[in-house]
């Protein structure tokens, strides 16, 4: 089966998380592939992206890795996936995370999937991207992120409208829902910022 859509997921590669959120990413992985859509992430197998892929995997999705030669050991490429791709730099992985993908689904993660989270948020600010980003605010867990950006946007540090860059859902269904809306993928809905952000006076 060749998937016409691909998801990236961006989620945590510690294995210290609560069970739950593990289960959140797998439950994610199976989500996406039980919708005939390929997974693209970054390749390891460990923490919640290991699962994410274990889950896409055992219901039969494509799923597509992206790693450093130099993490290859650290995060334990994945041995079972439909493909792995071995670039050098992380600048290389996260721009082919991106390029292969139509949309990004955010799940609880660290420090490397904030930044890769800010940077698929900033290139769609800038324009270079015009994909649907999903976060999924599992259990509150980005509560105070999404605070502080509120912050950001009161005190004019981020454009109000730009908030509307990233849709936050509050459960994998309605993140799926979301996935699923034919706008998301046409990518249109996503153009409206642009559009109608005031110029920067
Ligand atoms: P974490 O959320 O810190 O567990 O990391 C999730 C994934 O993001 C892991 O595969 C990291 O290798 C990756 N990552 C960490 N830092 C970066 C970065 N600067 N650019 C791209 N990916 C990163």
């Amino acid at each position: 089966m060749t998937s016409s859509r691909a998801v990236a997921v961006y989620c945590a590669s510690s294995m210290a998380v609560p069970e739950g959120f593990l289960q959140l990413a797998e439950d994610a992985g199976r989500a996406i592939a039980a919708r005939g859509w390929r997974l693209v992430y970054g390749g390891g197998s460990v923490g919640m992206m290991g699962r994410c892929a274990d889950g896409a995997l055992s219901a039969g999705g494509e799923v597509v890795g992206v790693i450093t030669e130099a993490l290859v050991g650290m995060e334990v490429a994945h041995a079972g996936l439909t493909r792995l791709d071995v670039v050098a730099t992380m600048h290389e992985r996260k721009q082919r995370m991106t390029d292969a993908s139509d949309a990004f689904l955010i799940l609880p993660g660290g420090f490397g999937t904030l930044d890769e989270t800010f940077e698929a948020i900033t290139w769609k600010q800038l324009g270079v991207h015009a994909k649907p980003i999903v976060v999924l605010n599992h259990e509150g867990f980005f509560d105070h992120l999404l605070a502080f950006l509120a912050a950001a946007a009161e005190g004019r540090f981020i454009r109000p409208v730009h908030l509307g860059l990233i849709t936050t859902v509050a459960t994998l269904q309605d993140a799926m829902a979301e996935l699923e809306s034919p706008l998301a993928w046409e990518g249109t809905r996503d153009k409206w910022w642009f559009e109608s952000a005031p110029p920067r006076p």
